[in-house]
């Protein structure tokens, strides 16, 4: 069976490993710290590349950013990681072919062949974390759009009228209401509007001051203000869940990230299923975790 080299650069550490044709590590995986400049960075991966060379077929790239069509480069800035990053051409790292995605897509590669979405066709994946990304794949293959930017969820647009502005600098974007990001604004705007605050053990603090920890704390603890905002939370998900759903018509829906633990997948399933004009979809939850860039990056290298 063929093996690919997955390397999962992120903006503290890279991960790496081999990864087979079904999408399962077949080595020990590896980490080391993100070096601060760009050519530092195409060195150690250039260094990694070399130690595994003879047992590798091709090479795969997980990285936050956009990625041009030719899988060589990311175009965008990316925040996390240093100046000179998008002049990177990935390709010049070795003669063996050299992939890379971005790690949205990354994860729902990874998830479509080993994970949750593992025996379905069409997998919808979408990554709750700070903000929101997501991913397609149908019939095994990934969705890229024009030019390869596709499912750029997070900047969905879900009210007309200006009501949040989102960190990206646009308005009422779904991340703003949807992401860990999104939590935490309803738990600052539940604060001013819920009646419930004035009982909540959190009425001591300022609105701005309650973290997405305290609401998740606050649900385990039977705090009506918390749930409140938590279930307001889940609506904003739904919402936009549901359209995806009515546009994409996925198998399942696989929910990753950070905040995904956090997530109610069954209410979820049951109103998508509600209120989609599509037919039936499953909600699970990522199985891949933290190795999901590495396999998925793999998986795509393949072709
Ligand atoms: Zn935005």
């Amino acid at each position: 069976m063929k093996k690919a080299l997955g390397i999962d650069i992120g903006g503290t550490k890279i991960l790496y490993g081999i990864v087979n044709e079904n999408g399962e590590i077949v080595s020990e995986v590896k980490k080391t710290f993100t070096p601060k400049t760009a050519d530092a960075i195409f060195s150690t991966l250039k260094t990694i590349i070399d130690e595994h060379y003879t047992e590798i077929e091709v090479v795969g790239l997980s990285s936050a950013g956009a990625v041009n069509l030719e899988n060589t480069k990311v175009l965008s800035s990316t925040p996390n990681l240093p100046d000179g990053y998008n002049q990177i051409d990935f390709s010049a790292l070795c003669d063996k072919k050299v992939y890379v995605e971005n790690d949205a897509n990354c994860a729902c590669a990874a998830e479509y062949k080993n994970g949750a979405g593992k025996g379905f066709n069409t997998v919808l994946m979408i990554t709750i974390g700070t903000g929101i990304g997501g991913g397609v794949i149908s019939d095994g293959k990934l969705f890229r759009g024009a030019k390869g930017n596709a499912l750029e969820v997070g900047s969905m647009k879900i009210f007309a009228d200006k009501r949040q502005k989102c960190t990206c600098g646009r308005y009422d974007c779904w991340e703003s209401y949807a992401s860990g990001t999104g939590l935490k604004n309803c738990a600052t705007k539940g604060a001013k509007e819920y009646p419930e605050f004035r009982e909540s053990i959190y009425k001591d603090k300022q609105p701005d001051e309650i973290t997405t920890y305290d609401i998740t704390d606050g649900i385990q603890k039977g705090d009506a203000y918390s749930i409140k905002v938590f279930n307001q939370w889940m609506e904003y998900m739904y919402v936009g869940l549901v359209s995806l759903t009515d546009i994409f018509n996925p198998d399942c829906i696989v929910i990753s990230g950070g905040m995904c633990s956090f997530v109610d997948t069954e209410m979820l399933e049951q109103k998508i299923n509600a209120e989609s004009v599509v037919t039936d979809v499953k909600v699970l939850r990522a199985t891949t975790g933290n190795n999901a860039g590495m396999i998925g990056a793999a998986v795509l290298a393949f072709g």
